[in-house]
């Protein structure tokens, strides 16, 4: 059996049929972003071992599907308690290779294994419905069976959360899985896939592959593969959507935001203050539920501008397993020398500059970047109509909560919201008219615990059902209606005609 050393230092397997593989092929690094090094290697798959993948999974799906709901569930019992074991180990492969604080990454890895603990309630929500005598001794029932083999393509964010959003539910609901996660950290789904073989998972029932956009595009087009979850950006979900649509695969594609808070002047600014900071540069910002939109109303806006200035300043930025750090690094030079390029762009369009995060101390390797905080942002500039993805937080100031309202509800983008305010009469108004798929009220991330669903709005979701909770089993189960008759001598003959049973 692999062990977790062999994904610490070495290069990262491909897991297929209940063990690892490392085939020859294409490579891709895994750097560790505090360093700027690269920590490991990563087989990225091809065609062909996305094939093995599928096929072990489709061999494993008869045999799978069958087993009772309760037997699977007492195995995800037993994977739950590993993965609770493994809490900080999982957390310490978060930060390696993504760069987020080893806090921060042991709170993604808890609402991960909240799901699990979700998943192992599954049996309860894959019950049918019964109707007697719908027609004369005609009976009605409905089953909640599995799609059969599923997909799940996750973005280098949440390394652990996301693929446990997807496959605990799709594995509970008698399905079998392959997921692709990214490539830049790849890690912590091998060692998950390991923990659920411990658990007892049968060979074939959860395989993951690496790579890029040739594995993606493999599991798209194989028609072995009948659902597909995906979570990344919105290019590219929409691209997931419409190439599923394509080759007749059910999909839910989550794409990225612009995650607008408004701040009301009747909030409690200090309260707010400390709320916005976290969501904006928690998890260097990296965070599909970020704020990174503020939208100041009335007297608000420059006493809120304040508190920001002065508390962005004091985040403590360095590596993520330092005690006492707040903000890790990027993920990659790359992605940080592009949220760099926003902040001169901002200046460009003219937005007031509060705070430079380019001009900061930071520490000389690994890809750092300090905080940014613009003031004065119109809504033509492009740091506000694009996800920036990065610690870069912009402030829009609007007169009256309608102006604020109209103005997240003109945006493209439509995953998170949340209003700061101690008016019950405007939280309700805000919950009511905004076009967005979560909302919070004095709660900045409104990430919805496991048994709701999680999923945006508009360019932030592509697809009708949203990921874990009872939408989640929806997705990952159809349903199959059964008319039946025991004929026997009063039972009115078939007609010729439409039926109507009646
Ligand atoms: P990404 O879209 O670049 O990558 C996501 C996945 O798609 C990865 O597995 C990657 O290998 C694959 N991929 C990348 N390019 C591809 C291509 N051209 N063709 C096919 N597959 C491709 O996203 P990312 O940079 O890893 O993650 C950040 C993005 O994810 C942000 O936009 C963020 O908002 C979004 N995100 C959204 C949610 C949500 O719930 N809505 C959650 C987390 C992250």
């Amino acid at each position: 059996m692999n062990k977790p050393a062999d994904i610490r230092h070495h290069t990262v397997p491909l897991w297929i049929g209940g063990k690892p593989v490392a085939p020859s092929g294409r490579m891709g690094e895994v750097y560790n972003p505090a360093t700027g090094q690269v920590a490991k290697k990563v087989v990225f798959s091809d065609a062909k071992m996305v094939d093995a993948a599928v096929k072990a999974a489709a061999a494993a799906f008869p045999a799978w599907r069958d087993t009772p709901p309760l037997r699977r569930a007492r195995i995800m019992q037993k994977f739950l308690a590993l993965l609770q074991a493994s809490q900080k180990e999982l957390a310490q492969l978060v930060t390696e290779e993504h760069g987020k604080t080893l806090p921060d990454a042991m709170g993604s890895v808890q609402r991960g294994i909240e799901v699990v603990e979700f998943a192992c309630g599954i049996p309860h929500l894959l019950k049918g419905e019964f109707s007697e005598n719908v027609g004369t001794a005609v009976d009605t029932h409905t089953l909640r069976q599995p799609v059969g083999v599923c997909a799940g393509i996750t973005p280098f964010n949440f390394p652990v959360m996301v693929p446990l959003w997807m496959f605990p539910v799709a594995i509970a609901c008698g399905n079998t899985f392959v997921l692709k996660p990214s490539e830049k950290v790849p890690s912590a789904s091998i060692r998950m896939a390991e923990l659920f073989h411990e658990a007892g998972l049968p060979a074939g029932v959860l395989n993951v592959v690496h790579g890029d956009k040739e594995a993606v595009d493999a599991i798209l087009n194989h028609p072995g593969v009948h659902a597909v979850s995906f979570v990344g950006s919105t290019p590219i979900a929409k691209y997931i959507y419409e190439t599923c649509a394509k080759t007749g695969k059910r999909v839910q594609a989550l794409g990225g935001a612009k995650n607008h808070a408004v701040v009301l002047p009747d909030a409690d600014l200090e309260f707010t203050a400390d709320a916005l900071i976290g969501a904006a540069y928690g998890s260097a910002g990296e965070r599909c539920m970020a704020i990174s939109a503020v939208v100041a109303v009335g007297a608000a806006g420059d006493p809120l501008v304040k508190l920001l200035e002065k508390k962005a300043q004091a985040i403590k930025i360095g590596p993520g397993d330092q005690d006492g750090v707040d903000m890790g690094p990027l993920i990659t030079a790359q992605h940080r020398d592009k949220v760099a390029g926003y902040v001169a762009q901002g200046l460009r369009e003219g937005a007031k500059l509060v705070l430079d995060g380019r001009a900061r101390a930071l520490p000389e390797e690994g890809f750092f970047l300090g905080t940014t905080l613009f003031d004065h942002v119109r809504p033509d500039m492009k740091i506000y109509q694009e996800e920036i993805f990065g610690p870069v937080l912009v402030v829009v100031r609007k007169n009256s909560l309608e102006e604020a309202i109209a103005l997240v509800n003109s945006n493209p983008y439509a995953n998170g919201t949340a209003i700061f305010t101690e008016s019950g009469g405007a939280a309700r108004r805000f919950e009511n008219e905004i076009q967005v798929g979560m909302v919070g009220v004095n709660v900045p991330i409104p990430v919805p615990v496991a048994f709701y669903s999680f999923g945006g709005w508009k360019n932030s979701l592509f697809g009708d059902l949203h990921v874990h909770g009872v939408e989640g089993v929806k997705f990952y189960t159809r349903t199959k209606a059964i008319t039946r008759r025991w004929p026997h001598q009063d039972t009115p003959a078939p007609g010729f005609n439409m039926p109507t049973l009646g």
